[in-house]
């Protein structure tokens, strides 16, 4: 992408109105556009930065065996009378009526749709287990939407829901998402820990949050230090394996975590000093097993290998991609900007030259531009006027890990710079093995 032709509408100033690190960046990046109170736009760099969360995301799902599907944002209020959550779940629910003045509303959450889903369908344990999810926006009229996408009214979720006939059953799906999150995380340069959790407006009796750990976090958390070394499950990780998933639960469990909701103190000040971490944190994942909560008032069963019908065991496994872009950004920047890690990064390189319009530099960058293009990066080419201290400004702020910096100076010499954003080392190489670098 030549920098030209991107839209990226860079600000200079500091947004009077963003209180937090990570909004202020992804404004003046260029990233989104809030449109109403807590509603966002998000713009092209943001937009190729929540793809890959998603992608992220997204094959962590399916690695765990979750079948992608999805579900509309509008729905019927019918499904929610049903369960008996539509007066329950309060002025969070923004509530519309159609021409027929039929009673909807734009979807908070999903377990009632997705249960109906089940139900026409499901009807023996044969088919189970079953876990379905989607990326999909929500709405909730958040009493005070605040941090630009951490905390808005319109967010983008990935909910996942469980079918199981048994509760045992279910805690083996439990645990395969408990699994995938914590590998999930790992791949978005997060080092996330999971926490007992309040089951709040949902209900029932085994929940986690995975919080990550940031000063500007609106949860108030304490933990054992030894978290932060612990090993993250492997790619090969089996999930059939019962016994295996459990180990992992067990062993991410076995230390003093929880919000300030469940907080023991008592548990935790029988900790050694040296090892509490008390700390703020960000909410980026949730999950919950809350067995026949839904199914039992929805009618959802399926015949059991007894021959009798049986309520299935359900869980919800809800990430906010659309807060984890700012989480992100909030774990990983400087002073001059973001630094992403390379898994999210909007582009594997950014390209820079210092003199656009100076012939050997303007055929340097192309030659450099096309190359790693051709060897499948995706590479973001300043190739416009502006002044080389206002490119490497930009370059800073934006956050890509690898910068190629090309001036009138080295280019006559064959070479280039290479910036690292993260170490700020900088390195002088020949054209060829500036390409050969970054094309690996
Ligand atoms: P919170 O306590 O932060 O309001 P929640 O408990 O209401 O979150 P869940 O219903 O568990 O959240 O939603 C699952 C995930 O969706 C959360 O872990 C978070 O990542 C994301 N999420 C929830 N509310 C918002 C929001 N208003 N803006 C952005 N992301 C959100
Ligand atoms: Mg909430």
């Amino acid at each position: 992408m030549r920098l030209s032709r991107f839209f990226m509408p860079i600000l200079k100033e500091n947004p009077k109105e963003a209180e937090i690190v990570s909004h202020r960046l992804m404004l003046r990046a260029g990233m989104i556009r809030q449109q109403s109170q807590g509603i966002y736009s998000w713009l092209p760099l943001g937009k190729k930065v929540l793809d890959k969360v998603c992608t992220i995301i997204r094959e962590e799902q399916d690695r765990a065996g979750a079948n992608e599907i999805w579900m509309p944002t509008i729905q019927s209020a019918d499904l929610w009378v049903e369960s008996g959550r539509y007066n329950d779940y309060g002025k969070e629910m923004l509530r519309i009526s159609d021409r027929q003045e039929r009673p909807m509303l734009y979807g908070p959450t999903n377990e009632e749709m997705v249960t109906d889903i089940f139900r026409s369908y499901v009807k023996s344990y044969k088919n189970l287990p079953l876990n379905l999810y989607h990326i999909q926006w929500k709405f909730r009229d958040e009493i005070r939407p605040r941090f630009g996408t951490m905390r808005s009214r319109e967010f983008l979720m990935k909910d996942a829901y469980s079918f199981d006939l048994t509760k045992e059953d279910a805690i083996h799906s439990y645990n395969k998402m408990f699994t995938a999150y914590l590998r999930t995380f790992t791949r978005l340069g997060l080092r996330a820990i999971p926490m007992r959790a309040d089951t709040g407006p949902i209900g029932g009796n085994h929940s986690h949050e995975f919080i990550i750990l940031a000063e500007t976090g609106e949860s108030e958390v304490f933990c054992h230090r030894n978290f932060v070394d612990f090993d993250i499950p492997a790619e090969d990780t089996d999930f059939d394996n019962v016994a295996g998933l459990q180990a992992i639960f067990d062993k991410w469990t076995s230390l003093y975590a929880a919000t300030s909701e469940m907080h023991d103190a008592t548990a935790f000040d029988a900790i050694p000093q040296e090892e509490r971490l008390s700390a703020r944190g960000i909410e980026v994942g949730h999950i919950f097993y809350f067995g026949t909560k839904y199914s039992e008032p929805m009618g959802a069963k399926v015949q059991g290998p007894d021959g009798k019908e049986h309520l299935v065991h359900m869980g919800s496994y809800g990430i906010g991609p659309s807060r984890l872009v700012p989480a992100i950004i909030e774990a990983s920047h400087d002073e001059n900007g973001i630094i992403w890690p390379a898994s999210v990064s909007p582009f594997d390189a950014v390209v820079i030259n210092m003199k656009a319009g100076d012939a050997a530099c303007d055929s340097a960058c192309e030659k450099i531009y096309s190359s790693l293009t051709n060897a499948g990066k995706d590479v973001l080419y300043d190739d416009t006027d502006d002044r080389a201290g206002t490119k490497f400004a930009t370059a800073d702020l934006i956050g890509v890990p690898m910068q190629i910096i090309a001036g009138p100076r080295a280019v006559a010499n064959g070479e280039v710079e290479i910036k690292d954003r993260r170490t700020g080392e900088r390195e002088t190489m020949t054209i060829e093995a500036a390409i050969n670098r970054l094309s690996a």
